[in-house]
């Protein structure tokens, strides 16, 4: 797809034209998008999505990317950045309103500075708010959109309110509808002593440094967890640990992490992954389901 003459008249933010994601996702694979995004604020935003919509370009968002794995034909159509729309506010009542591009540490010290907490197990998990909302991010069995009491959403071409109580979600899951744009999360906290939030957010950092340090680029776990499973032992089982297509490999130190070991292309972590499928399924009768979103065009 090619964007020719004056992409969205009036935009203030940054545009990028034919932007390899590599550059945008943790995995470090991942061919260009036709045009990176990256608005100035919401009413920015707001002229480029109804640029967009008008000129038929699809447009996908991005967080931090540690969630993505994208094919190397590039995505045709827009990415867009929500980096600029990052605001903390405290509403009163223990609520806080996390704008998508908050990153989850930053949420967590705003709560801890207000006396707020409860969301204390995404300090470690890397991204920002929209993407930890998009994937109900969490861990020890808790997940974020638990602790969500309404959603602020772009949803055909208004901002909209979405009570929790509106929201369908599961473990890594989320429904929208078709185009929907998480803006900011307006998050319930609970009365919590700073030093009790500090001692959480160490003890998360602590753990991530010392089990999940895989010391290359990575998507987190790329499987998610069958019910009653543990995606890892079940890929041990399979013999799969440490297994390798080209760059591409299960993680010695965590058979659920598939890294970059420096040459990776998308195809390399794509075949892997499929063959870690197939020989889960061969050995236990389980289907894996990935956790890493996989988008983007075939070579
Ligand atoms: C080392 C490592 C450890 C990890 N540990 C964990 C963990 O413990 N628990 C866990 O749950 N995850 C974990 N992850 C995965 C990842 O950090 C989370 O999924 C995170 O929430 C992704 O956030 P992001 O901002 O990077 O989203 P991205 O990866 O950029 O996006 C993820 C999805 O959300 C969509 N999206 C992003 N923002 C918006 C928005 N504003 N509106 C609509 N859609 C949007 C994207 O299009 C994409 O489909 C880990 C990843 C790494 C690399």
């Amino acid at each position: 797809m090619s964007l020719s003459g004056q992409i969205c008249p009036g935009f203030c933010g940054e545009l990028l034209q034919n932007e390899l994601m590599s550059r945008h996702t943790s995995l470090k694979v991942g061919g260009p998008t036709d045009l990176y995004a990256v608005p100035e604020d919401l009413e920015d935003l707001l002229l480029l999505v109804n640029w967009l919509d008008v000129n038929q370009v699809p447009r996908m968002v991005v967080g931090g990317g540690y969630n993505l794995l994208v094919r190397e034909g590039g995505i045709r159509g827009a990415v867009i950045s929500l980096e600029h729309l990052n605001r903390l506010e405290a509403l009163g009542n223990g609520c806080i309103k996390a704008w998508a591009g908050a990153e989850n540490l930053q949420v967590v010290r705003f709560g801890q500075q207000l006396g707020l907490g409860g969301i204390g197990f995404i300090s470690g998990i890397p991204g920002t708010i929209g993407g930890a909302i998009r994937m109900n991010a969490g861990a020890y069995g808790n997940g974020l959109l638990n602790h969500a009491d309404s959603l602020c959403l772009l949803r055909h071409g208004a901002v909209q309110d979405v009570d929790h109580s509106q929201i369908e979600y599961g473990y890594r899951r989320l429904d929208l509808q078709q185009g929907d744009i998480i803006l900011a999360a307006i998050l319930q906290l609970e009365p919590t002593d700073p030093a009790c939030t500090e001692e959480e957010i160490r003890k998360d950092l602590e753990l991530r440094r010392t089990k999940h340090s895989v010391g290359y680029p990575s998507a987190g776990s790329f499987f998610k967890n069958p019910p009653g499973q543990a995606a890892w032992r079940l890929i041990d089982a399979a013999g799969m640990r440490g297994q390798t297509v080209g760059g591409a490999q299960m993680a010695e130190l965590h058979s659920n992490f598939l890294i970059n070991r420096g040459n990776a292309t998308a195809t390399n972590c794509l075949e892997l992954a499929e063959k870690v499928k197939q020989a889960v399924l061969a050995t236990t009768g389980i289907q894996l389901e990935e956790e890493v979103r996989i988008v983007g065009e075939e070579p």
